[in-house]
């Protein structure tokens, strides 16, 4: 990278959230350089230069490319909901907060553990049954 263009990234990281005419306008060198970059927007773009060691932009899960949201934040995680509950990451962290309120409402971390909650369940199901025969 030439001395300008280093000299333009500089000037534009230092801004925050400009538009990608303001930087055609005021930082051509950089403008020129990043256009380069397979990107829709400019600040994809430079996120794509910046991250180019690292980057992440496919889904977790099935490797599509994913929706890119902004230089701070970069591309999401999934490209649906449908990967995003397949991760088993978010599936684990769901059943550790199932074990919480669990634990919080119950006592237990499986409400079937507690006896009185168990004789409860009993208890209304043949309820029930005796209601639906009569
Ligand atoms: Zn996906």
């Amino acid at each position: 990278m030439d001395s300008k263009v280093k000299a333009e990234l500089d000037i534009y990281l230092e801004k925050s959230s400009v538009k990608g005419t303001w930087v055609e306008k005021n930082l051509p060198n950089l403008w020129m350089f990043i256009d380069n970059f397979e990107g829709k927007s400019f600040s994809e773009k430079i996120y794509r230069f910046l991250n180019k060691e690292n980057l992440q932009d496919s889904c977790k899960i099935c490797r599509n490319k994913t929706q890119f949201l902004s230089l701070n934040r970069g591309y999401r995680e999934f490209c649906s909901k449908t990967c995003s509950n397949n991760d088993p990451d978010s599936i684990s962290k769901k059943i550790e907060s199932f074990k919480t309120t669990s634990m919080d409402k119950w006592g237990v971390d499986n409400p079937m553990k507690n006896e009185v909650t168990k004789r409860k369940l009993i208890d209304s199901k043949s309820k029930l049954d005796y209601e639906k025969i009569n």
